[in-house]
Formats: structure tokens, C-alpha cells, sequence
């Protein structure tokens, strides 16, 4: 009986033994950290170094589009007079056209980052006349300058309002490898008048004539132009 009781009991002292020692392993291995890990390739990237906040977030902007008045108002932007500049230069309309795309003054949606947009001007006739009714088509390359081309993401028209004004809520586009210039393509076309099929530059690669005038707001661009058709 003696010796019964000895084996169960040496059995006991046993597997206490192996337990604490299994568990004096286990908390010897660190445990791996989550958030203070960062991929270098994430970390490199311009929207990480950048002060420019990204639009993720910015879901609402494109739903239904706030009367002119109110857009210039909020965004606190007054449209400096306009002058009367020479007629839009024509541009081609390269191979990324998708007709009939739909009406947004806003082109900001879920997942969409890069840096913000507001471009704004008139449209006006030759005599300097803003033109209310006058229709624009506006398509662009996002962030990475790759273009939509099966749906309409960041790409839409609208018409200028009564004062001939024009607003887009975008991004700046990106480049891509075939024109390593950024731009934004456009159609205009006055109320009964012809279409012009053009394109938008930026300061940092100017093109005489077609290059937006830029505002810097902090965390994010107001940009100029004012586009003068033939009516
Ligand atoms: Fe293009």
C-alpha cells in the first residue's frame, strides 16, 4: 500500500514538473507585436511622408452636389473677375474617353486617396461673356495614373451655373508611363455652340495656355481656369 502511494506521488511531483516547465518556455518567447510593426514599403511611400491628408474618407462629398452658390461659399472661394484670355487651344483627346458619363461635381469617393482638388473657373465666349448652360466633361488618371475604363470613377460632366461659373472636387492625377505629364482632360461646349476637347496642366509642368493657377489651402488645392469657347 506504502508502495502504491509513493508511485502516485512521485507520478504527481512528475507532471508538476513538466507543466511549470512547460510554461516557463512559453513565457520566454516574446510576444510578436502587431502595431508597432510597419512594412518599409508603406513607409516609404509619398502619402505616408505627405502633409496632404488622403480623401478616404470623403464619401459624402459625392453625393448629391450643393447648389453653386453654396460650394463657393463653404469651400470659401471667391472667383477673381475674369479676363478675357485667347480662345482654349484644342487638345487631342487621347485613347481614355468613355462617353456619357454622368453628372458629379464631385469626383471623391471611398478609397480614392491623393491630394485634393477643388478646380473652379468660368466658362466664357470670346467677347469675355460667362456662359450659364455650358456643358463640361472632365476625365482624369488617379493617384498611380491609372484611368477607370470600365466604369466612371473620376470621370463625370456638369453644367455652369447662371453665372457661368464651373467646380470640381477631384484629386491630382498621377502620371503614367506613356505621358509623363500630369493633366486633366476636358470637353466644353457653350449652349448651342461647338465642343472643344482639350486638356489641364499644373504649375510644376506648365503648358502656355492650359496651365491651372493653384492656391495652396494646407490640406488641399484650389485650382483656376477659365476656358474661353467660340459661341
Ligand atoms: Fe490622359
Amino acid at each position: 500500500m506504502r508502495k502504491v502511494f509513493l508511485i502516485v506521488l512521485l507520478i504527481s511531483m512528475i507532471t508538476t514538473a513538466c507543466t511549470s516547465a512547460t510554461e516557463a518556455v512559453e513565457t520566454q518567447i516574446p510576444p510578436i507585436s502587431t502595431s508597432t510593426h510597419v512594412p518599409p514599403s508603406s513607409a516609404s511611400t509619398p502619402e505616408a511622408n505627405s502633409v496632404i491628408p488622403t480623401v478616404t474618407d470623403s464619401v459624402a462629398a459625392s453625393a448629391t452636389p450643393l447648389p453653386s452658390d453654396d460650394f463657393f461659399t463653404q469651400a470659401g472661394i471667391t472667383l477673381p473677375l475674369p479676363t478675357c484670355n485667347a480662345l482654349t487651344q484644342p487638345q487631342t483627346e487621347g485613347p481614355y474617353y468613355t462617353p456619357n458619363s454622368p453628372e458629379k461635381h464631385s469626383f471623391l469617393e471611398a478609397g480614392l486617396t491623393g491630394t485634393r482638388l477643388i478646380l473652379v473657373g468660368y466658362v466664357l465666349d470670346q467677347k469675355c461673356q460667362p456662359l450659364p448652360k455650358a456643358w463640361l466633361d472632365f476625365w482624369q488618371a488617379d493617384a498611380n495614373g491609372e484611368y477607370d475604363n470600365v466604369g466612371y470613377r473620376l470621370r463625370g460632366h456638369q453644367f455652369t451655373d447662371v453665372q457661368g461659373r464651373y467646380y470640381l472636387e477631384t484629386i491630382l492625377p498621377g502620371l503614367y508611363s506613356s505621358r509623363p505629364i500630369e493633366h486633366i482632360h476636358v470637353k466644353v461646349r457653350p449652349e448651342g455652340g461647338a465642343e472643344v476637347t482639350s486638356q489641364l496642366y499644373f504649375p510644376g509642368r506648365p503648358v502656355e495656355g492650359l496651365t491651372v493657377t493653384i492656391e495652396d489651402r494646407g490640406d488641399h488645392l484650389v485650382g483656376y481656369f477659365n476656358f474661353v469657347v467660340q459661341k
